[in-house]
């Protein structure tokens, strides 16, 4: 068994982008102070007796609204109660507020930053209710370099109200003009219960062709920029893929603590509900038993790499099933994945369709 992740949740931003799902809402006085207590004084219960770890990844909502001081509090928490071995330690920060003390951060042993950018255009941030300029984010990262830090991951949104493909490509040269050496790069998705959703009829959004077109533009310019596609949305610098990240897609375990926060650990998929209440009580949710073959197959081919059935016979002890191997040849003249006597990949044409490719593969 390979080390485990740990997540944290901090349910907490400054205000609500439109498009956003995420559990997360404006503290009430005292909360962000109520929240780390809880987390320090409960970290052994939170935590399962003994484990090992080698990320830890603060992740929201807003991790950074709880300042570098409150941070390094629930890291100790976390050091107290696990070992972590040569750890990826990431927080998530918004850089509408430009308070944070990455020199604290970083000499308390925190070593990559994930910036919200979405979009290097001012008109797009506004169309998406964000509350930071492309300065903002500028001069957020450009402090948190000279404190140290050079594992920078830049998030972007694709396809969203006001946004062309020279926009794109001006964002993606934004990034690597800044140093980024990660981003992570997803298509708006109109969400129910959201902003976004209740006017979804107004807003101006590519169609389906154009979407595809914009995501097979970018790919092009990441590569052109030396970012190398790990995932479908995900592309970094040689060397600095997200080590937390991927256990999820190698469908390894990790601890998800949080509201909303969901766990895979013992074989085990349990999570908390998106309530701070149903968190303080430590209430679980049981989501039944994890780490299935299909499972690891479908996270899988969310990689670039696939599945190469080297790696599912050592995690299985047996051979990736013929009939998924037949089936995934008999759709490699479509060009939307490569199928030979060693992996199955998706194209990046096959990533814009992947859940229906995916279930053709398994047979759902
Ligand atoms: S800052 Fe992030 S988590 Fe908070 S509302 Fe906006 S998108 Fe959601």
């Amino acid at each position: 068994m390979s080390d485990r992740g740990i997540y944290i949740h901090i349910p907490f931003c400054d205000g609500k982008c439109p498009y956003c799902d995420f559990y997360s809402h404006r503290p009430d006085d005292g909360e962000l102070d109520q929240y780390t207590d809880f987390l320090c004084e409960n970290m052994h219960r939170l935590l399962p007796e003994g484990i090992t770890a080698d990320t830890l990844y603060f992740g929201g909502g807003t991790p950074s609204l709880l300042g570098a001081r409150r941070l390094v509090r629930i890291k100790k928490a976390v050091e107290k109660n696990a070992v972590l071995s040569d750890p990826e330690i990431t927080v998530e920060v918004n850089p509408s507020r430009q308070d944070t003390d990455f020199e604290m951060l970083f000499q308390n042993g925190f070593n990559r930053l994930s910036f919200g950018l979405q979009s290097a255009n001012d008109k797009e941030l506004m169309a998406l209710g964000r509350r930071h300029s492309v300065d903002d984010v500028r001069c957020c990262v450009k402090a948190a370099q000279k404190s140290g830090f050079d594992n920078i991951s830049l998030d972007l949104m694709l396809c969203t109200p006001h946004q062309t493909t020279e926009s794109l490509m001006r964002s993606i040269d934004f990034c690597n003009d800044l140093g980024a050496c990660h981003i992570s790069a997803y298509i708006l998705k109109i969400e129910q219960g959201t902003r976004f959703y209740d006017i979804k009829d107004t807003l101006s959004l590519p169609d389906d062709d154009s979407q595809a077109d914009m995501y097979l533009a970018m790919c092009d310019r990441m590569e052109e920029n030396g970012y190398i596609q790990y995932e479908v949305s995900n592309f970094s610098k040689k060397g600095r893929e997200s080590r937390h990240n991927l256990k999820y897609w190698h469908d390894e375990e990790y601890i998800g603590i949080g509201p909303s926060a969901h766990s895979f650990y013992n074989s085990r998929r349990y999570y908390y509900s998106r309530s701070m209440q149903d968190f303080y009580e430590i209430k679980t949710i049981d989501d039944g038993t994890g780490g299935g073959r299909d499972e690891y197959i479908m996270l899988a081919l969310r990689l670039s790499q696939g599945v190469i059935f080297q790696k599912y016979r050592e995690r299985f002890n047996e051979e990736l099933p013929k009939e998924y191997i037949d089936r995934a040849k008999s759709l490699s003249g479509t060009g939307y994945l490569t199928a030979d006597d060693n992996a199955i990949r998706l194209t990046k044409k096959g990533f814009l369709v992947s859940n229906a490719i995916i279930s053709r593969i398994l047979d759902e």
